[in-house]
């Protein structure tokens, strides 16, 4: 059944309901205490929006890299890592390593700016240097138990982390759980660097090839201008079309398309044409060209040796190439 439904919002839409009467009017009654589709969507958008908003004041507040991708992937990845950066948080307040000496100050450090990838890493190395013994034993223990708060490596998976900047990275790894993604990249650090730099790779790749395209179309109608604003400073409007044809020999046709040729300049010549001849075909072509023959055989000659086919069409209230 169809229903028109008044939303909380005061938009109405139509909805189609089934199944008993008593489950439908629940329904409609409940569509009657929520936003209207298009209303919920704005109102995500601008939670969303806002969430990464502060994810970002936070994240450059503790010093955390700025990220680096599109402004869509940079606000999204700011949200994940703000996630990820609440766990690494927890995660410095859980530990309570037992340490004498220098390592007091190590650890306080380190507890009080869990953001500063350093200070994971000075941890790290307190341990491997002055208690490699216990650092062995931790790291073989808790791997086997799969414990990643107390595995020195991991604490370097974490630095390395926190100075991840790059906000595909963060989308890619969000459905990761935090203790795996740590391990995942204590145990392969050399594979998930080798992977990046792959990636980073591929795109500098792609975009290279991008720009280069870009630069040979600019170039393409670059050409086809210089053409038409030549032809058309001769002929006017009697040359819509410049056509350099290429079939059992090669010409250059120049009129108003489809048999309506002002002239043709024979490239490798024919049975009837010398190579190299410029044959003007009407006599208002003849008239325009007067004194100027040897110069359009000459630019003719040359788009010959430079195009094996190309197809330039004229706006001749311009005298440019027709888009
Ligand atoms: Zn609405």
């Amino acid at each position: 059944m169809q229903y028109t439904v008044t939303y909380s919002c005061d938009h109405t839409g139509t909805v189609n309901l089934f199944g008993p009467g008593r489950e439908r009017e629940r329904k409609l009654a409940w569509l009657e205490t929520v936003l209207c589709p298009a209303c919920a969507a704005e109102a995500k958008a601008k939670q969303n929006a806002a969430a990464s908003e502060k994810a970002g004041r936070e994240a450059a507040a503790n010093g955390l890299p700025v990220l680096q991708g599109s402004e869509k992937q940079c606000a999204w990845a700011e949200t994940l890592r703000a996630e990820r950066m609440a766990k690494v948080t927890e995660m410095a307040e859980r530990l309570q390593p037992k340490v004498e000496g220098d390592g007091i100050g190590i650890v306080a450090a380190w507890k009080e700016s869990p953001f500063d990838p350093v200070s994971w890493l000075a941890l790290a190395d307190w341990f491997e240097e002055k208690l490699p013994e216990q650092s062995r034993t931790l790291e073989e223990k808790c791997r086997a138990r799969g414990d990643v708060s107390h595995r020195p490596s991991c604490w370097r998976a974490i630095a390395w982390m926190i100075r991840q900047s790059e906000a595909k990275w963060w989308i890619d790894n969000r459905y990761h759980d935090f203790d795996a993604m740590v391990e995942r990249i204590a145990d392969e650090p050399e594979k998930i660097r080798r992977e990046q730099a792959e990636r980073a790779r591929k795109e500098a790749e792609a975009k290279a090839q991008e720009e280069k395209e870009k630069e040979e179309l600019r170039r393409l109608w670059e050409e086809k201008d210089r053409i038409a604003t030549f032809f058309h400073s001769v002929f006017g409007d009697l040359v819509h079309t410049v056509e350099v044809w290429n079939r059992s020999d090669k010409r250059l046709y120049f009129g108003r398309g489809c048999g309506a040729n002002a002239g043709c300049y024979y490239s490798t010549g024919n049975g009837s044409h010398r190579p190299e001849t410029l044959h003007l075909m009407r006599s208002d072509a003849k008239e325009r060209a007067a004194g100027r023959e040897e110069e359009v055989r000459a630019f003719c000659a040359e788009m010959c040796k430079v195009w094996k086919s190309i197809t330039v069409e004229i706006d001749t209230t311009t005298g440019k190439a027709k888009r």
